[in-house]
């Protein structure tokens, strides 16, 4: 066992709220403004210094299709459609409709590419932080959730650290979006990390993006240098956004895991621009514009809900009572170790449906889950992890959190009839 200390503290207490949503990505994000839009006081606490998660700190982008399996039908609206209108007053999106695959915004890759959405995460910022304003929404940037108390099966209290130091906080709700699960960890909720078998995630890239591409050069895939460096072109003239090498076995819970595997991934992003200047035409003089901040985490833990969304489920499209999303992008299951190759190993249903009950964890009563962790196969998560989805996941979070908060009752009681109306009301679909 490790050696341990008791540490006890008196911690200022902040306050209390209706909803609390710990981590600001695409499904925390969503998930606050939405709270906030049904008329709840809501705290939005990031660790980083911006909104956005993946989408910004992890320069991760485009976003992924928001169309069924074969690009024919919208399958994403909602929020989703909101951010989307707000990105274009800034001319900083190409939206889906404008968009199909192969092309230099699908870094010409053709399978489940069909209308992505090109957009600029600085933009991204910007639009997001106006939106949590605009709705209401208390942000703590630069705060961490660490821990929580809790008592007959709720949390009572959850401990952040600002900058100023350990602080406390209360609600009626809490939504966890961290992405790694951190909150419903620490509260006892049964988690797993990556591969039900092996334990091991998806494979982690850092991000990066480079100005000064010549278009022109790059029209066709043949431009595609031998080692395929995926580049993503962005609505800024000439700028594109790089995800290319991998680092295996990456537990994103493990501040050591994750130091080394930063340490590595930077050494790629200099070898993967190397190849993007020599090997590729229309790179040329490409600069390198920024690296992320944070390294890209594809997979973390997944929680036990009270359904777990199976890879059957997602090739059969099952059509849960409960749904309050729909998706069609494939299973993107990265390789797992360096011997392993290719993705998009199993085909999907035309579309397929997130249950309710999958961001209903088990154990805890006034906590949801919402984005990439939430209980569902490793694999079935491959496609349901990407932002418009979890934008998704986030407004019905965020509109459950509220209904839970208006009835005073716990989130799993909440009546689905009235969830799906309000959601489809604001734009979701779920047929
Ligand atoms: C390399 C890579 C490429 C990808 N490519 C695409 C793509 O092309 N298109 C697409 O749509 N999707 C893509 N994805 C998937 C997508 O980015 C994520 O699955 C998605 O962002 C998940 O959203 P989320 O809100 O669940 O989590 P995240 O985006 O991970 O957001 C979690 C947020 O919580 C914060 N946080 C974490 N811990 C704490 C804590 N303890 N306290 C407070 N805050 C905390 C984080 O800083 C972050 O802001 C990619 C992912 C990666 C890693």
């Amino acid at each position: 066992m490790e050696n341990t200390i008791q540490y006890l503290k008196e911690i200022p207490y902040y306050g209390h709220f209706d909803v609390i949503v710990l981590g600001g990505g695409p499904a925390g994000v969503c998930a606050a403004i939405e709270a906030a839009d049904n008329k709840k006081t809501v705290l939005l606490v990031e660790t980083t210094g911006m909104l956005g998660g993946m989408a910004t700190s992890g320069l991760v982008g485009p976003f992924m299709t928001c169309y069924d399996r074969d690009g024919n039908i919208l399958v994403v609206g909602g929020i989703f459609r909101r951010i989307i209108d707000k990105l274009n007053q800034y001319n900083a999106v190409y939206k889906p409709e404008e968009l199909d695959s192969p092309s230099i915004h699908t870094s010409f890759i053709e399978r489940y590419h069909r209308h992505v959405t090109a957009f600029d995460s600085f933009a991204l910022q910007i639009v997001l932080d106006e939106m949590t304003q605009d709705a209401g929404v208390e942000v703590m940037l630069y705060t961490r959730f660490v821990d929580c108390i809790c008592e007959n099966g709720k949390i009572q209290k959850v401990v952040l650290a600002a900058l100023e130091g350990l602080v406390a906080v209360d609600a009626d709700v809490y939504i966890d979006c961290t992405g790694n699960a951190d909150v419903a960890n620490a509260a006892g909720v049964n988690t797993y990390k990556g591969e039900e078998r092996s334990s091991v995630p998806q494979p982690a890239t850092l991000m990066f993006e480079v100005g000064g591409v010549q278009d022109e050069g790059f029209m066709t895939r043949s431009a595609r240098p031998e080692l395929p460096v995926k580049a993503y072109r962005t609505p800024l003239d000439g700028k594109y956004k790089v995800n290319h090498y991998r680092v295996f076995d990456v537990d994103a819970t493990n501040s050591q895991s994750m130091t080394k595997a930063h340490i590595k991934a930077r050494r790629q992003v200099l070898d993967a621009y190397k190849v993007l200047r020599e090997k590729t035409q229309g790179f040329e003089n490409a600069q390198i514009a920024q690296v992320a901040p944070v390294l890209g985490v594809r997979e973390s833990r997944h929680i036990t809900g009270k359904y777990k969304i199976t890879v059957n489920d997602i090739i059969n499209g099952t059509k849960f009572d409960d749904r309050i999303a729909t998706y069609g992008y494939g299973m993107d299951v990265h390789p797992r170790n360096e011997k392993e190759s290719g993705n998009f190993k199993i085909e999907v249903a035309q579309k397929y449906y997130i249950p309710y009950r999958s961001l209903i964890p088990e154990g805890i009563d006034n906590l949801i889950v919402a984005g990439k962790t939430i209980s569902c196969e490793s694999q079935a998560a491959g496609g349901l992890r990407c932002m418009p989805c979890a934008m998704a996941m986030g407004q019905a979070a965020g509109v459950a959190s509220a209904l839970a908060v208006e009835n005073n009752c716990m989130p799993e009681n909440i009546s689905i009839d009235t969830l799906q109306t309000i959601l489809k009301s604001k734009g979701a679909i779920l047929d």
